[in-house]
């Protein structure tokens, strides 16, 4: 856990992050991709030598690659080929298969994930990670809020996040819960998600309605690994109070923020965490109070894309956040 102490002076609530990319494969999936082999093989679903299959923006992918390969197993990754090419490299590097399709809607049959069910179903001794539903997922994440806990002691005022299988936030919000009914829980959700309106208004679009309505086309957001169209059992779980919006300028001044007043070099759902800290202390307006957020991955993974002056440049955006305040969270 780390003081964040440029945001935490300039909002005036104490700002910390858990940094989640010192885990030994790089980001929060770590914790994800152990419970999830760890209680398929307890259950005997998952032998020594079988095959793990998972469709996934990435990080999960990188993850269980490591964690399939440490108890001697394979691994099958399937990812949209929009996803940054780092992430297929190290998933590559630890001898797991890739296999990079068209991001197209959970619909469709191509889709990552529905790829990597059919690959489990038709290989014997296979099994399917399904971070979206196995909720092995949430429970990993039960004990990221006890660490929250722990570590401040109890005096945690408020969790906040971004969502994508929902797995983090439900995890974190039950287990802070748990402990403190009072603590609040907050989304922060980029462009293209509906899982603010979720929050807000308890609508969720069904995945074929998110299609009809070419809701999430590969294009909403730069941001990866947060964001959705349909509710997931993982989701489905979390305990949140209120939901921010946050834009993709947001996260890329705040990554570039972070890097000039820091030193601190993260992933794009980390700059959003922050975001959404920021507007959690906003909301909360109560000086001293103890805000906590994940720093999901590090910045070196996504070199060629969300940390490309090139390729931020090409979407329109040219982070200025050198020696300013926080102006550039609305
Ligand atoms: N950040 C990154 C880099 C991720 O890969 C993910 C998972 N897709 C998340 C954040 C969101 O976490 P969760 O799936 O627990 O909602």
């Amino acid at each position: 856990m780390v003081r964040i102490r440029s945001l935490s002076e300039q909002t005036g609530c104490e700002i910390l992050a858990k940094a989640e990319m010192l885990n030994p494969g790089g980001s929060v999936k770590d914790r994800v991709a152990a419970h999830i082999v760890g209680e398929a093989l307890a259950q005997g679903r998952l032998r020594p030598g079988g095959l793990i299959t998972e469709g996934t923006a990435g990080s999960t992918g990188v993850s269980l690659a490591m964690v399939a390969a440490a108890h001697g197993c394979t691994c099958a990754i399937t990812m949209p080929d929009d996803a940054a090419v780092e992430k297929a490299n190290i998933i590559a590097a630890y001898g797991a298969a890739v296999q990079r399709v068209r991001p197209v809607s959970i619909v469709h049959p191509d889709h990552p994930v529905n790829v990597a069910r059919r690959t489990a179903a038709s290989t014997p001794g296979a099994v399917f990670a399904d971070q979206f539903e196995n909720e092995a997922n949430y429970r990993a994440h039960l004990q990221t809020g006890e660490e929250v806990w722990r570590q401040t002691r109890g005096r945690v005022a408020a969790f906040v996040s971004g969502a994508g299988t929902g797995g983090t936030l439900a995890g974190v919000s039950v287990a802070l819960k748990r402990r403190n009914p009072g603590v609040r829980t907050f989304l922060i959700d980029p462009p293209g998600s509906s899982l603010y309106n979720k929050v807000k208004r308890g609508v969720m679009y069904t995945a074929v309605e998110a299609e009809g309505k070419r809701l999430r086309n590969p294009f909403d957001t730069i941001t990866e690994g947060i964001g959705i169209n349909r509710l997931t059992a993982n989701f489905n779980r979390a305990i949140v109070d209120d939901a921010f919006r946050g834009t993709d300028r947001e996260a890329v001044e705040m990554a570039s923020y972070l890097l000039r007043n820091e030193g601190l070099w993260v992933g794009s759902s980390a700059a959003m965490n922050l975001v959404g800290a920021v507007k959690a202390a906003r909301a909360l307006n109560r000086p001293g109070a103890v805000i906590v957020t994940l720093l999901c991955d590090g910045g070196h993974r996504h070199l060629s894309k969300f940390h490309s002056p090139e390729y931020l440049a090409s979407m329109g955006f040219t982070p200025e956040a050198k020696g300013r305040g926080l102006e550039f969270v609305e």
